[in-house]
């Protein structure tokens, strides 16, 4: 506006009588530096001149993030009013203005219209800077969460609910050896709980094997519920576990299972046999003379007679029954459901396997072993150690007897 415009002579004197006029300015448009934007907390616009179209109530030259009302010619205004698109403004009728009262002390109808409009106008502007703000700081979070899910060393897939692979950080593209980005599309079909750490077995698509841990959270992506999926390959502590296992339980000359685990599973096999009212029994096996193969042969044969004779054990019994090296060169099996009659039989075929399997020295020579062995089937109220210790007095009474024979 021009302060000689009559329009703007009767803005001001308006916004006087409302009491608004306190900072008003009147300012050609050229005249607005940036400086001055910057204080200004609404601007009013007059077009001027009637030029039909929507341009002509535009806001051209004006800076964004400034509210504005404009004057408009009634007529054009409502033939542009659908254009909202230049930003927060509200419009006034320019014929209400040009006829104004300059004598007028009291407020006019226009004037508290005019005065409405402007705080209106910085009101939407102020909600509409929130929003803009809000949603910018939503941006922000989100870029931050794939900022933080791109960079983390551990690696990270996001599941949907479908099982396929929305997303895949760069650490989960180097377990895989794949590019993240071929990742995604790709099924995980391995169980997922809530904060729980759960370990599977997998195969790379290079055909290596790997065992992973997954700890997965419950999460949202492109607000659809999914999983947010921590991977770490375990393969070497899992190897090492078992390995540790192994040796825990075996025994290192022959692989048999250990004493140890052989009095656990007996106490196990009790339990069962007194729930279930079945049957159980055991053996024990003594080489006979076997200190004659240390003593004329050394030792590294009688380690081979050892080994041999735990092959012998493993080929003789059922799947179900544990065979074990109970100590030195004596040997035991553990028959679960199995009664008295039907160990017999069992450690009858031990002794005679044993006893026509021939055997060899580290120089080649042949030679021969026998063995005893003692029978115990198990008796209510017996536990592990007594079962033995009874199995241990009928192997005494095989020696006593001869060698060779199996007591029970
Ligand atoms: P018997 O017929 O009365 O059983 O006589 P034996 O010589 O077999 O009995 P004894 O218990 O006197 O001897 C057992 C020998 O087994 C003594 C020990 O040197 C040997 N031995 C124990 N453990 C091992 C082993 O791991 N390797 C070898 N080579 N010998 C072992
Ligand atoms: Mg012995
Ligand atoms: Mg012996």
């Amino acid at each position: 506006m021009t302060d000689s415009d009559p329009l703007a002579r009767n803005v001001e004197a308006g916004l006087r009588r409302v009491n608004a006029g306190r900072r008003l300015g009147v300012r050609r448009r050229r005249e607005l530096a940036q400086h001055v934007h910057d204080k200004l907390q609404a601007i009013l616009i007059d077009p001027g001149e009637r030029i039909a179209g929507a341009e002509t109530y535009g806001t051209a030259g004006v800076p964004a993030g400034i509210p504005v009302v404009r004057f408009g010619y009634l007529a054009d205004v409502l033939a542009s009013a659908a254009d909202r698109t230049r930003g927060p403004f509200d419009w006034l009728p320019r014929e209400f203005y040009l006829a104004g009262d300059p004598a007028a002390v009291d407020p006019r109808p226009e004037d508290l219209l005019l005065a409405r409009a402007i705080r209106h106008a910085i009101e939407r502007h102020k909600v509409d800077q929130l929003l803009h703000r809000s949603v910018e700081r939503l941006h922000q979070t989100e870029r931050n969460f794939r900022n933080l899910l791109e960079r983390s060393a551990d690696a990270m897939l996001v599941i949907g609910e479908d099982r396929r692979v929305l997303f895949a950080n760069a650490a989960a593209g180097q377990l895989f050896k794949r590019d993240a980005v071929q990742l995604i599309g790709q099924p995980f079909e391995h169980p997922l709980e809530a904060n729980r750490s759960l370990e599977f077995h997998t195969r790379r698509h290079d055909g290596v094997e790997m065992v992973l841990e997954v700890v997965a959270a419950p999460t949202s992506w492109d607000e659809q519920p999914a999983w947010l999926a921590t991977l770490r390959e375990t393969t070497a502590r899992t190897l090492a576990v078992s390995m540790l296992l192994h040796e825990a339980s075996r025994d290192a000359l022959t692989g048999l299972w250990n004493r140890r685990i052989l009095l656990e599973r007996i106490e196990q096999e009790i339990g069962r046999a007194e729930r279930g009212g079945h049957a159980l029994s055991v053996a024990i096996l003594d080489l006979d003379h076997f200190k004659r193969v240390n003593d004329t042969w050394g030792h590294g044969t009688g380690d081979d007679v050892l080994q041999t004779m735990a092959r012998i054990l493993e080929r003789c019994c059922r799947k179900a029954d544990i065979a074990a090296r109970w100590g030195g060169e004596e040997f035991a099996l553990l028959m679960p459901e199995t009664a008295r009659e039907g160990a017999l039989i069992v450690a009858e075929r031990l002794r005679t396997e044993t006893a026509r399997t021939p055997m060899k020295t580290r120089k080649g020579e042949g030679f021969r072993m026998t063995a005893s062995l003692g029978v115990a089937q198990w008796r209510a109220g017996e536990d592990a150690a007594a079962l033995m210790a009874r199995a241990d007095t009928q192997l005494y009474r095989a020696k006593e007897s001869g060698r060779n024979l199996v007591c029970a």
